[in-house]
């Protein structure tokens, strides 16, 4: 009576996000990055975050999916290169408002470097815009450099400290007369 023991998880919801959990810790990630818009304002690019967790086994992503109780499940296209492989099940969930609150659930049960990525991503909003860069000088239409390739954004103070940086120690004396 397998299902049985399942049964148990689902009655105490605590145990059931602990389950959870420790399952995203081995088998699931927090995917980031920045999408960039290359016209202004250069300010309304924005992080996107999404979390996925990957398995062979149907049963324990659905359980997974009922748990967390966001996101969807969809099955992933065996490769044609590896006809015996499993298929694999495929859990996602891209609504930040969701993500947020999985990931809090998730925190206390989370290890050290998960729990660092989690912390991380709760306290930087996805949907907000980034305005500043790292070192907090703001991303103005002056401030803003656009790579005319990539299309990536960077603030020029920093470009110009970085500068000054790498030309200081190519060409020490030339140090005193940028001051
Ligand atoms: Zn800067």
């Amino acid at each position: 009576m397998p299902r049985a023991e399942y049964r148990a998880y689902e009655e105490d919801t605590e145990l059931a996000w602990a389950w959870a959990a420790g399952l995203f810790e081995g088998e699931g990630s927090i995917v980031s990055y920045m999408v960039t818009n290359r016209k202004p304002p250069w300010s309304s690019s924005y992080r996107r975050r999404l979390l996925t967790l990957k398995m062979t086994d149907e049963d324990v992503v659905r359980r997974f999916h009922q748990i967390v109780g966001a996101g969807r499940v969809s099955a992933l296209k065996r490769s044609t290169k590896y006809p015996h492989w499993k298929p694999q099940w495929a859990w996602e969930c891209t609504r930040w408002d969701e993500i947020e609150n999985i990931l809090r659930r998730f925190l206390p049960y989370l290890g050290n470097r998960r729990r660092d990525a989690a912390e991380y991503s709760v306290a930087h909003p996805a949907h907000l815009p980034q305005t500043h860069c790292k070192r907090g000088h703001e991303f103005t239409m002056t401030n803003t450099y656009v790579h005319p390739k990539s299309g990536s954004r960077s603030c020029r103070l920093c470009r110009h400290m970085a500068y000054l940086k790498a030309r200081e120690a190519r060409v020490p004396w030339a140090a005193s007369r940028s001051a």
